[in-house]
């Protein structure tokens, strides 16, 4: 194995899908062959769709931020959604967000460029975690709608391909909504 594809421990507290996933990730160039790794370290290799959406989930919402009508993607995400269910029977959806993204920052406006200290990272986590949850909330609801089960879950890549769970504490989580 070359140096460079070092295996990181990942969190693995999640289920592991039985079935199916569909991947949807941002287009980082930096972080293609990580996200290969990532996912075969699940052992999903040759088990899931990949869409990607500048943003991930942020772009799969249309991004709603945005001063630019994105509305349009959020369609063609659920979309294909409904076409990867049909054909794969789709069970599990990641939503792959990552660390330094261009798209959140300069293409929709949805957060500064943060630093590396450790409060410019968790805000920059809590940004990730805002939309991603939004977009999961997105997917139930649409699973609800069309009567099948989807399991979804969150995860944040960092730029050396490291990937955490993204999944803030629900106290917290609720003290910020209900500050907002
Ligand atoms: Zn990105």
């Amino acid at each position: 194995m070359p140096l460079s594809h070092v295996q990181f421990e990942n969190d693995c507290s999640y289920p592991p899908p039985r079935g199916t996933v569909l991947l949807l990730t941002c287009m980082d160039l930096r972080l293609l062959d990580e996200i290969i790794q990532f996912m075969n370290h699940d052992n999903l290799a040759n088990r899931y769709d990949h869409v990607v959406f500048a943003g991930a989930a942020l772009g799969a919402l249309g991004a709603p931020c945005a001063k630019s009508d994105f509305s349009h993607w959020k369609k063609t995400f659920f979309d294909h959604l409904g076409a990867a269910v049909e054909l794969h029977r789709v069970e599990d959806v990641y939503i792959l967000e990552h660390r330094n993204c261009g798209a959140y920052h300069t293409v929709f406006g949805a957060c500064r460029n943060y630093g590396d200290s450790e409060k410019e990272q968790a805000a920059e986590e809590a940004c990730h975690l805002k939309y991603a949850q939004l977009l999961q909330q997105e997917i139930e609801d649409w699973a609800k709608q069309h009567n099948i089960k989807l399991r979804v879950t969150k995860f944040l890549m960092g730029l050396r391909g490291q990937v955490s769970l993204l999944s803030g504490p629900k106290a917290k989580t609720q003290s910020k909504k209900s500050a907002k």
